[in-house]
């Protein structure tokens, strides 16, 4: 038996490894991973881990022990290199081959960089690995001003943990919104005003048009022509799948590797997961990728039982949280598509709930510092749960009494 080959040593590329020996399987499990550092958690990076001086180690998501006691060969350091579908194995960097029963791909993705004049200079950072966010956390340390590109959740978590550290604070974007991709215009609203109030010079609709400096980074200039003195600068633009290895084995690829309900490529014996992965979710009317750990470890899980012969399609709740400065976001459901947005109880300082509908359907719950209305959210729209619009908007709706009378009318 050549066992299974996984490629790919992050969030999802651990779960799988794990939950194979969890359910039982006996073969050979071999992680593959271009970091040289055990799999550990990246949600930290951009919250508490570049605002302190944490260890590396607690971020581990398990002690090298848990690879040794579970037989998980960890090959730290090497990448796949190219997959041979005929002969069923891949190649690593290093050069040597190694065979597979199944091969699952979760390479995760990349940093989108902006081709802009400066973007190579020294002070100019990405944040996707914890190396790049030990570098970070050295460059903010010696800055004074930071301008960070990209008003998404790593944007503006970094903002909030800076601004924490009393570093002045100048962030771009392009978009009229912030979170425009992900979140309702009334949570963008929302944070916005508080982004604010924490003192942030936010600028909407304001792209970068170049960094300036000539070693160093010492301003960027933005497409109005306006120069802001930076000392340091954070590219946060998003990031692309990392999907190369599939197209040049001619799997089927699609703005990341497209996968069935079980993260089957278009080759029964190579799975996709994670943040490399594109699928059909029954929680959106389109195929989609999604960035998130939960995602991450749900569709691990269904590979591991796949391969196991247990596995039920897909179909886990989407969540997702970001955590900026004093404010926590909590996302269920896909919310993109939302045509009608009901805001609850905003007038308690600091939290807000936000369904979001479209027509008459409930597409998602965003909240702010509202945990509880989150948990009850995905209880929701796990067990497809009806929440009628008319009964959001009446002012005294109650989540709660809510979905207990629908529990109870459900037997
Ligand atoms: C700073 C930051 C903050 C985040 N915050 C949150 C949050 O608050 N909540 C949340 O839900 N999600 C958050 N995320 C997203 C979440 O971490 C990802 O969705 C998750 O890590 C995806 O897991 P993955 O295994 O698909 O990819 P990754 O964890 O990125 O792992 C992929 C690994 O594969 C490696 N690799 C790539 N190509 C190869 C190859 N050819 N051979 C071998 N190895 C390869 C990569 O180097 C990487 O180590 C955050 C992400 C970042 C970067």
């Amino acid at each position: 038996m050549a066992g299974v080959v996984i490629a790919g040593g992050g969030q999802a590329g651990f779960q799988v490894a794990a939950s194979l020996r969890q359910l039982g399987y006996d073969g050979d499990v071999t992680i593959v991973s271009e970091e040289a550092r055990l799999a550990y958690q990246r949600p930290p990076l951009s919250k508490t881990y570049i605002k302190t001086d944490a260890d590396f180690d607690t971020l581990l998501l398990r002690p090298e022990s848990f690879y040794e006691k579970n037989r998980i060969a960890f090959r730290g350091g090497e990448r796949v290199v190219s997959i041979d579908r005929g002969a069923s194995a891949v190649t690593l960097s290093t050069g040597e081959t190694i065979p597979y029963d199944h091969l699952v791909v979760a390479t995760g993705a990349s940093n989108r960089s902006l081709p802009v004049p400066g973007a190579t200079l020294a002070g100019v950072h990405q944040l996707r690995s914890a190396e790049d966010a030990e570098h970070l956390r050295a460059g903010v340390a010696e800055a004074r001003t930071i301008a960070i590109i990209g008003g998404g959740f790593i944007g503006l978590e970094v903002a909030a943990a800076v601004r924490a550290l009393g570093k002045d604070v100048v962030l771009l974007e392009a978009a009229d919104r912030l979170m425009g991709r992900t979140v309702s215009r009334e949570v963008s609203a929302f944070f916005l005003d508080r982004h604010l109030q924490m003192e942030t010079d936010i600028r909407l609709g304001t792209a970068l048009q170049a960094i300036e400096g000539t070693d160093r980074a010492t301003a960027i200039r933005t497409a109005a022509g306006e120069t802001i003195a930076a000392d340091l600068v954070l590219i946060a633009a998003g990031v692309t799948p990392n999907d190369a290895l599939a197209r040049a084995a001619g799997l089927t690829v699609d703005n990341g590797i497209v996968v069935d309900a079980f993260m089957t490529t278009s080759d029964p014996k190579i799975f996709a997961i994670g943040d490399c992965a594109a699928f059909d979710s029954p929680f959106a009317e389109r195929r989609v990728r999604l960035e998130s750990v939960q995602n991450a470890v749900d569709q691990a899980k269904t590979v591991a039982a796949r391969i196991m012969g247990t596995a039920e399609p897909y179909r886990s709740v989407p969540w997702f949280w970001s955590d900026q400065g004093p404010f926590k976001l909590q996302i269920v459901g896909l919310t993109a598509g939302a045509d009608h947005v009901e805001v609850a109880r905003i007038g308690e300082e600091g939290k807000l709930i936000a369904y979001c509908f479209k027509g008459e359907s409930l597409l998602g719950i965003e909240t702010v510092n509202r945990p509880g209305e989150h948990m009850l959210g995905r209880r929701i729209l796990g067990q497809d749960l009806k929440i009628a619009r008319a009964d959001v908007a009446h002012h005294a709706f109650e989540l709660k009494a809510h979905v207990a009378k629908l529990m109870a009318e459900a037997g």
